[in-house]
């Protein structure tokens, strides 16, 4: 079996480490706060080369505490891009503002600027940048029109911990970047966790007084807010993982490259990019072909894992019926229709990776259109 995902594979790699850190935690019953979360935020800020962290409950979560913070009038309009998951527009309603959607770029899958240029109304207020899949957006388009436009940047990094754009590491580069350390993610913590960066000391300050209440002091509240944090075995968890995250990510990247020059000659596929000058995070390895459906059975039926990340493109979604035009983000809801995410991660071996490309070679090279 080639999984998707293999956490328990990654745990055993680092079982005395992970053991020892939660011991600690119970021993300690530094549960909450204390100074396992003050030091990961410390680590995480250092390692993501930000001046501010701000540990949360979960990625979602994140995205909402830094809208809240940069306090926008009630009712703007926020751009979102129209594949990503349905925390990054789902934050923006949540916080009382509307969501416009914009398409992606085929190449990134992330924002594509001049569609974003287009979606500006003087309703815009910010942009949510989500580095899909582990990909860093093309930032200097999207800091050129907010600086033109007068709009925030608040950074999706929840698929892009380690991630670099032109040598900066992602979260930093907008006015706020969320992550997510939901399992499953680049960096995991063993149930739900979120943390909020910058390089602005007074939003830094709003986000940590948004998440804990509107206080600083123990009962000295200057404002509601609310109660989101990660818990202190979480945070312990998390300390013993960063130390790997680069040799993982390193590995995805291996593994990419791996994909990359095996499938390069495959027809009717199209296969993810590297930007220049971008560390891809390669949280997922998404390709795109017109037979994804058949394409994903086949790989199942031979005991390769695959995803769909995602399904249905944001606009489509019931959740936006009558508030979004499926027709005006046209890629992304079409791509919806044929993306399909591979294996990937420090769990495969070269022979995983090579199976899986010659299982799609005999599936694509048996396709019609594949002699066209
Ligand atoms: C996972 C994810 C989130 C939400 O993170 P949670 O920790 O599950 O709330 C937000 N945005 C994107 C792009 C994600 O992949």
């Amino acid at each position: 079996m080639v999984k998707f995902l293999d956490l328990a594979s990654q745990y055993q790699s680092i079982k005395a480490d992970i053991d020892a850190a939660i011991a600690t935690v119970i021993a300690e019953t530094a549960f909450i706060g204390g100074k396992h979360v003050a030091r990961f935020e410390e680590d995480f800020a250092q390692y993501q080369q930000a001046q501010h962290c701000i540990a949360v409950g979960n990625g979602t979560d994140a995205i909402e505490i830094a809208l809240e913070a940069l306090q926008l009038a009630p009712g703007s309009e926020v751009i979102v891009p129209a594949n990503s998951f349905i925390a990054s527009s789902e934050a923006v309603s949540r916080s009382g503002h509307r969501v416009v959607f914009a398409d992606v770029d085929p190449q990134s899958y992330t924002l594509d600027p001049a569609d974003v240029a287009r979606k500006i109304t003087p309703a815009t207020a910010a942009i949510i940048a989500v580095h899909l899949y582990g990909h860093p957006c093309d930032m200097d388009s999207l800091l050129e029109l907010a600086r033109a436009h007068g709009l925030r940047i608040v950074e999706d990094c929840a698929q892009a911990h380690g991630a670099h754009y032109k040598g900066r590491r992602v979260g930093a580069i907008g006015d706020l970047g969320t992550f997510s350390f939901y399992p499953g993610k680049n960096l995991g913590a063993y149930g739900d966790g979120g943390a909020i960066l910058s390089n602005d000391a007074s939003l830094a300050r709003r986000c940590r007084m948004i998440a804990n209440h509107g206080r600083i002091e123990k009962y000295n509240h200057e404002f509601e807010g609310r109660n989101s944090r990660l818990d202190g075995l979480q945070a312990a968890i998390l300390l013993a993982k960063l130390p790997h995250l680069d040799g993982w990510i390193d590995a995805r990247n291996a593994v990419a490259r791996q994909y990359l020059a095996a499938l390069a000659d495959c027809p009717g596929l199209a296969l993810p990019s590297i930007a220049p000058d971008c560390r891809h995070a390669f949280h997922l390895f998404v390709i795109r072909t017109g037979q994804r459906d058949q394409l994903a059975k086949y790989l199942g039926d031979n005991a390769v894992q695959t995803g769909i990340h995602y399904p249905i493109a944001l606009p489509a979604l019931q959740a936006y019926a009558g508030r979004a035009l499926p027709d005006a983000t046209p890629f992304s809801v079409a791509a919806a229709k044929e993306l399909l995410s591979l294996p990937i991660g420090e769990h495969l071996s070269a022979d995983d990776v090579e199976r899986v490309a010659r299982l799609i070679h005999t599936f694509m090279a048996a396709q019609p259109q594949a002699h066209s």
